[in-house]
């Protein structure tokens, strides 16, 4: 056994952390089975945030380990190039079978990647090359949003918003961004939708106008922006957005590594709304987060133009050594099944009444600004402290952990975004750990 129970803090350079200040008051996660992570002082957590918005299906499913250990016995690993195996062929298919928007969308050809990050810079690729191979080679601008998150490769962080992830790094030229949609003031505890801002997609109109249409391969947004802290598309705004892209010949992107997979109470966002893009990025929910995997589902019409287009390259000159790798395939088959005997796609359509009540309850502690939520996320936001922005939310989100509850925070933004499979009175649980840790934060 290489494993110890009390390994050194030394070597391990934690991503995303304030590394010296976590190693001083570390929280160490050792097991996991449905809504509970166990630490490793033995401790029940509970958990709020499906570990990064990944374990739709709650912790430890013995059909997806299963399917995991006798794919690994079977063929570990096989390249991904030149060559495949039936797994990956058989997953992509019945991935497209459940394809966001159903078949009519016609989003059916699958790309096979690791990570959220790699579908970002994959489907932001796939767009550029795309609009190549359709003689429109002078477009190779990339469209973004200000406070979205798009994960951490070049691509991802230059069409991001997020100053910190961005500012010490070169960035990819030509990318321009829409404003945010968030108004705390004017939508602040809203339930439902936002009303006002909708007509914010008409930045797109702006940056045609700017920049040129023959210049712009693609605009990249999450339909609902997680990571950022929960901020829902106002009404109208992504059929807008739409409309504006079709006319001006630039491919839509949803980004749904957190929306994608039940979370909003609909297989996919593009079912919730209704509205069509070209290219969906996903990842997280697609193995319920067992092993890593992402996924691009890119419409026929994108992948047709690819083969066939009149400057057409024949091939994607992209991919990755674990695209399709066969234990995440299996993984990916086995969540695919699980989600299906359970109802966990729709589930949160079910609890979402109950989730928006509970979470609306907290409104009139200190300090919180803004509720929202939509399916089973919701993002609670609070006043930032004058003397540190973002201290606020982290010493709740301490506090909930130490007291048994597993939030995210993002500045001052708690955002919870629960297993489907949480019941309702877990979700009451939640609510009431976090209003007393609100209440002892103030
Ligand atoms: N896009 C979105 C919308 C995300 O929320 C995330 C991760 N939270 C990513 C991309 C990046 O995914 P990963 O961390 O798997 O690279």
């Amino acid at each position: 056994m290489l494993m110890s129970n009390t390994p050194s803090l030394e070597n391990y350079w934690m991503p995303f952390t304030a590394n010296r200040q976590f190693k001083a008051a570390p929280r160490l996660l050792a097991a996991a089975k449905g809504m509970y992570y166990t630490d490793v002082d033995g401790a029940q957590v509970l958990d709020g945030t499906a570990g990064l918005w990944c374990v739709n299906a709650g912790h430890g499913r013995q059909k997806i380990a299963d399917a995991v250990a006798r794919q690994l016995m079977t063929m570990d690993y096989a390249p991904s190039f030149q060559m495949g195996h039936p797994i990956v062929f058989d997953f992509a298919q019945k991935l497209a079978a459940r394809a966001p928007g159903g078949q009519e969308a016609g989003l059916t050809k699958v790309f096979f990647t690791g990570s959220g990050s790699e579908s970002v810079d994959t489907a932001l690729k796939i767009a550029i090359a795309y609009q190549r191979s359709i003689g429109q080679g002078t477009r190779t601008r990339v469209i973004g949003r200000e406070r979205g998150y798009h994960g951490v490769g070049f691509g991802g962080i230059s069409v991001g918003g997020l100053v910190n992830n961005r500012r010490v790094f070169p960035l990819l030229p030509g990318v321009d961004h829409l404003r945010h949609t968030h108004d705390a003031v004017r939508n602040s505890f809203v339930k439902g939708l936002p009303e006002h801002g909708g007509d914010l997609a008409e930045d797109l109109e702006r940056l045609v106008a700017l920049h040129g249409a023959e210049t712009i391969a693609a605009v990249i947004v999450e339909p609902v922006a997680g990571s950022t802290g929960v901020l829902l598309p106002p009404k109208g705004y992504l059929e807008r957005l739409r409309a504006i892209s079709k006319k001006h010949g630039i491919l839509l992107i949803f980004d749904e590594v957190i929306t994608g997979f039940g979370r909003l109470g609909t297989p996919f966002a593009v079912d919730y709304f209704g509205v069509v893009p070209d290219l969906v990025t996903t990842a997280k929910g697609l193995t319920n987060g067992a092993l890593p995997m992402g996924a691009v589902f890119a419409s026929e019409a994108v992948y047709e133009a690819m083969m066939n287009g009149p400057e057409s390259q024949i091939e994607l000159f992209h991919g990755y050594t674990y695209s399709g790798h066969p234990a995440a395939c299996a993984a990916g088959l086995a969540t695919l099944e699980v989600y299906e005997e359970e109802g966990l796609l729709t589930r949160a359509a079910d609890v979402a009444d109950h989730w928006q009540d509970a979470m609306h309850g907290l409104k009139g502690l200190p300090n919180i600004v803004d509720i929202r939520t939509i399916g089973l996320v919701a993002g609670i936001e609070l006043s930032s402290r004058p003397d540190a922005a973002g201290a606020r939310g982290y010493d709740i989100f301490v506090d909930c952990f130490n007291k048994g509850l597993l939030v995210r925070v993002t500045g001052d933004t708690i955002a919870l975004s629960p297993p489907l499979i949480v019941e309702r009175e877990q979700i009451d649980i939640m609510a009431s750990m976090l209003g007393e840790a609100i209440k002892r934060a103030a």
